[in-house]
């Protein structure tokens, strides 16, 4: 994120690849595409599963290839996109070859730890990588910012937070900050109590009061692990250590992140609850662009209100924090476990509380050790899928 290596050429358009396009960060992101033709040419869309949807995004925004994760659903693919020129793929590897193509700019917006090896490509290969995937991150973190040190790629943070604190800091010295601030919504069941949440079901959890999100992130956000992923995101981003990254409640998500210097200067970014603003942020970086999300009046919000979070009601904060404090594949075996715990909630299988205690079980029960290659944290994160895969099956069969 340091100096400006990529200055935008006027008479040549930034090409573009967008891992994850079909979801809602890589709808997003076309959204503000098509506002500026004349800035930008598409070149990979991707997708999980959803076909048809990849083949309406890659026609409407004049695509070279898209490609679908599911190999069942290339036909469909295929058929959709029969003659229009537009080269068809499938599979993850395929995925990986495209994340390869030499596009400028990638966005990395495939949820979980499926968008590890296609932003690996993508960041050694030397492009901008705006990444919005939190959960390589968190778990393969120190991997990914090697591979952009090899390839000199430049790492651009999505994340409202993230993307607001890297606004706030501007050239400020690195000496100089004294803690990095995450905001938090406290997401749907912020005042709930434990009895309530005991009860919530999937669309009560994905129902977020401030932001249309991802199935998986909403579910995060309502058990505040979304909270935890980023403070592991926010140290493997800002090299700021895990006691010195706070998290405060606020409700309104109108303040993203803030910066504590050691002047005593607290400098925040505001803006409208959109994610059309950052992403739009590192699709013009280094310059700006405009766009139509809602501008704030701060008279007529009136009042912004920050509590502290509550640890007892939302255990994955310690939970994350204990997980970087310990490192090593901590986060690794923290993140897998938790995708699948999440999986398994939103597929009816375990109640919302279980979610956590999954992961803490898996955390506390497998070994912590260090994690040198990409092999190892592989490894420890399939480790971790199948320890929490045995304890939901033997909670889901209780609760049958
Ligand atoms: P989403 O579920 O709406 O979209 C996910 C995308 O990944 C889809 O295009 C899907 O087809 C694709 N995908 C899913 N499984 C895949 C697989 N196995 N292989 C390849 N592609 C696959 O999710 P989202 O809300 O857009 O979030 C994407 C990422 O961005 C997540 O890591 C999330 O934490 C992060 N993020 C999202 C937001 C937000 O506002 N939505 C904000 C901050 C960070
Ligand atoms: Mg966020």
């Amino acid at each position: 994120m340091s100096a400006a290596r990529f200055p935008p050429s006027r008479d040549r358009p930034r090409s573009l690849t967008i891992l994850g396009a079909t979801g809602s960060i890589g709808r997003n992101t076309l959204a503000l595409v098509a506002e500026r033709p004349e800035l930008y040419c598409v070149d990979v869309l991707t997708a999980g599963r959803n076909a048809e949807l990849l083949a309406q995004l890659a026609v409407r925004h004049r695509a070279r290839c898209a490609v679908v994760a599911d190999a069942r659903a290339y036909r469909t693919l295929k058929d959709h996109l029969a003659g229009t020129g537009i080269e068809v793929a499938a599979g993850a590897e395929a995925i990986v070859e495209a994340a390869r193509r030499p596009t400028d700019w990638v966005m990395a917006a495939i949820v979980g730890m499926a968008g590890l090896a296609p932003t690996l490509a993508a960041l050694e290969r030397g492009a901008i990588v705006a990444i919005a995937n939190k959960e390589p991150l968190v778990s393969a973190g120190e991997l990914m910012l090697a591979a952009a040190r090899r390839g000199g790629a430049v790492l651009l943070p999505v994340d409202s937070e993230h993307n607001a604190i890297w606004q706030a800091l501007g050239d400020t010295p690195r000496d100089a900050i004294e803690r990095l601030i995450l905001t938090a919504s406290g997401g749907p069941f912020r005042t709930w109590s434990l009895e309530e949440m005991a009860q919530a079901t999937p669309a009560q959890a994905v129902a977020h009061p401030n932001w249309q999100m991802g199935a998986k992130i909403s579910v995060d956000s309502a058990t505040m692990m979304n909270k935890g992923l980023e403070i592991i995101e926010a140290h493997r981003l800002f090299g700021v250590p895990e006691a010195r990254i706070e998290v405060v409640l606020h409700p309104q998500s109108i303040v993203h992140g803030l910066v504590a210097l050691s002047d005593g200067s607290l400098l925040a970014q505001l803006a409208a609850p959109d994610m059309r603003i950052p992403i739009a942020h590192t699709l013009g970086w280094p310059e700006r662009l405009t766009t139509r999300a809602p501008r704030l009046d701060l008279a007529t919000i009136g009042r912004l209100d920050f509590e502290p979070p509550s640890e007892h009601r939302f255990p994955a904060l310690g939970l994350a924090r204990r997980a970087l404090r310990r490192g090593g594949a901590a986060p690794t075996i923290l993140n897998a476990a938790n995708e699948v715990a999440v999986g398994a909630f939103l597929a009816g299988r375990i109640g919302f509380l279980d979610i956590v205690r999954t992961v803490e079980q898996v955390v506390e029960s497998l070994p912590n050790g260090p994690t040198h290659s990409l092999e190892e944290v592989l490894d420890r994160d399939r480790e971790a899928r199948a320890k929490a895969e045995m304890i939901i099956a033997r909670l889901s069969s209780y609760n049958r």
